[in-house]
């Protein structure tokens, strides 16, 4: 419905009382691309049983123009990511992630992607997703519900429609420090 209401309120904005449709290319684009959103298949941890459950039939999450999963990055614009990051695993995110064509999209899922969550203690554990890629929208919660993460993705839609930029932080990520990739 939040789609709809977009397209109905973008629409009026444009038709005003003008057979005519006017707008800027680029309002057009944005549009676009916050209506056609192609999330990755992309799992970590116990956040992906809560993220697979956001798009299955109970909650739906093609009602919101971003439901249809891509099994390759190449053909993905939206990463979810789900989970406790691990340092092994950071560099295999971040190559997932620099595969998908521009413009992606970054949605951290869970207080592990924030903060490292209940394993902030832990030696091996990233302490936010921003580390390794630059994040969008975060969602909290340990896990966050369903209703959450639609309700983050619904924001992103937005800020995407709006034409704004990520207002976090993107800090250097440093692949060497996790060593080989192909180790
Ligand atoms: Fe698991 Fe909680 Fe971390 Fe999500 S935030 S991956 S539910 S520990």
């Amino acid at each position: 419905r939040r789609a709809n209401d977009r397209f109905n309120s973008t629409l009026r904005e444009v038709l005003g009382s003008s057979p005519f449709i006017l707008t800027k290319f680029d309002t057009f684009l944005n549009w676009v691309r916050g209506s056609s959103m192609f999330v990755l298949q992309f799992g970590i941890a116990c956040c992906t049983i809560e993220m697979m459950g956001t798009l299955a039939t109970k909650h739906d999450l093609d009602r919101f123009a971003a439901g249809v999963p891509r099994a390759s990055p190449r053909q993905a614009d939206l990463i979810i990511v789900p989970g406790t990051i691990v340092s092994k695993f950071a560099p295999r995110m971040k190559r997932v992630y620099d595969q998908m064509p521009e413009p992606k999209f970054v949605v951290s899922m869970g207080s592990c992607t924030i903060s490292g969550g209940p394993f902030q203690e832990g030696y091996n554990v990233i302490k936010g997703a921003e580390q390794v890629i630059p994040v969008d929208i975060h969602v909290p919660g340990c896990p966050p519900r369903p209703e959450a993460l639609i309700y983050g993705i619904a924001k992103l839609q937005e800020r995407i429609a709006e034409g704004e930029s990520s207002p976090v932080t993107v800090k250097p990520y440093e692949l060497e420090q996790f060593g080989d990739l192909e180790r």
